[in-house]
């Protein structure tokens, strides 16, 4: 990218204008990664000041039996596997409240396609954990599952969603998206929820009342082209609805034991934590009507998760247990648990000021930020 165009982009940024397609594949060439960081972040700044805002959760799959076999997904079993397994609701209910002493605030639920189980199931587990943990959001259930529903049950996606609010449902997740582009998406993704099906689910719940997250699965056989074609498309929706909350760019994980089910890993090498922090960059950029921008730490690791906050990055999740979906053999040391404590330390660690919100990014308690005195004596990130 030459010093003209750079000029052109800082210009734009700095009006407020709204970056071109052209723009943002440009931007995916950049080579100078402390430039584009440094805009990604007076966007970010602009945004959400020097806050980093962080959810106490706990992550709960119900089932990992899938009717899918979705090319980069290590979780899912097929019915009759050794290691497959459903809840009954009473067990999904003991583990969230193994969570209590941590004080969560949310549960965020996310599933394999059953495909026997019936609909009925879904709700009642949400009952059940409502009335167990009254005080606990309940985040559930991709635009896929959604989609899925539909089909077992013969029940307008309409209909689904109103029963599930009327189960205590806050949120939807952000999943289901990978990439949104046919090309790519054909290729790695084994059901029958696209772009039409995920915007239209996701436009129903923002009808709704209900805020939800954005992902994307970067970092496998897609292009940047497909990239910023996906956070233009949900730019688009937002200019509609205004009900996402949060874009989440997801890296695609290769397992350390190879995993079989995972098959795109033969095809990929994972995206460097170089490529992350300019997805980031990229997308805050581009994504000028969305509020906040989370590095899931358990997919970028601790460290790129603290240097994201310089690129574009406010939010931080969670203080995940058991993560499982496209990370169900991570042996590169990445914890799957963090404690308040924990994060509180990681933000302060990176030099910003910590805020503990709820599901719907309502503040619940602000901390102070880091103690300058700190930054004298080497600070272990972890461990
Ligand atoms: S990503 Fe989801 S839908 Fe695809 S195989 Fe895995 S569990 Fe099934």
């Amino acid at each position: 990218m030459d010093a003209r165009r750079r000029q052109e982009i800082e210009a734009k940024v700095a009006a407020g204008e709204r970056l071109s397609f052209d723009d943002g594949v440009e931007l995916y060439g950049c080579t100078d990664l402390s430039w584009l960081g440094g805009l990604a972040h007076s966007v970010r700044t602009a945004k959400n000041g020097d806050r980093v805002v962080f959810n106490v959760n706990r992550h709960l799959n119900l089932t990992n039996v899938c009717s899918a076999s979705c090319a980069y997904c290590s979780f899912q079993r097929k019915p009759g596997e050794a290691d497959a397994y459903t809840m009954r609701a009473e067990e999904a209910v003991r583990l969230a409240r193994q969570m209590e002493p941590e004080e969560i605030t949310e549960l965020h639920i996310v599933n394999g396609l059953h495909p026997t189980l019936p609909w009925r199931y879904y709700p009642r587990v949400l009952r059940e954990l409502k009335a167990a943990l009254p005080g606990v959001a309940l985040k559930a259930f991709t635009a896929t599952e959604i989609h899925w529903f539909e089909r077992i049950s013969g029940l307008s996606a309409e209909a689904i969603l109103d029963e599930l609010i009327d189960a205590g449902l806050e949120s939807l997740t952000g999943g289901g998206a990978e990439i949104f582009d046919w090309e790519i998406r054909k290729q790695i993704v084994d059901h029958e929820t696209h772009w039409e099906d995920w915007s239209r689910i996701h436009r129903l719940a923002h009808g709704k009342g209900l805020r939800t997250p954005a992902t994307m699965l970067y970092g496998h056989i897609e292009e940047p082209r497909h990239r910023v074609d996906h956070v233009l498309r949900l730019r688009d929706l937002q200019d509609e609805t205004g009900g996402f909350i949060v874009f989440i760019p997801l890296r695609y994980q290769h397992d350390a034991v190879r995993d079989p089910r995972n098959r795109l890993q033969d095809r990929t090498e994972m995206a460097t934590p170089a490529e992350a922090l300019k997805t980031f960059a990229v997308s805050r950029l581009l994504l000028d009507n969305v509020d906040h921008l989370k590095c899931f730490w358990v997919m970028h690791g601790l460290s790129t998760a603290q240097l994201s906050l310089n690129f574009g990055v406010d939010d931080l999740d969670g203080s995940v247990v058991e993560y499982k979906i496209t990370h169900d053999a991570d042996q590169y040391g990445t914890p799957t648990t963090m404690h308040r404590a924990d994060l509180l330390e990681l933000i302060r660690d990176a030099g910003f000021r910590p805020v503990e919100r709820d599901t719907r990014y309502r503040t619940i308690r602000e901390y102070d930020g880091p103690d300058p005195t700190r930054r004298d004596q080497p600070q272990p990130v972890w461990g």
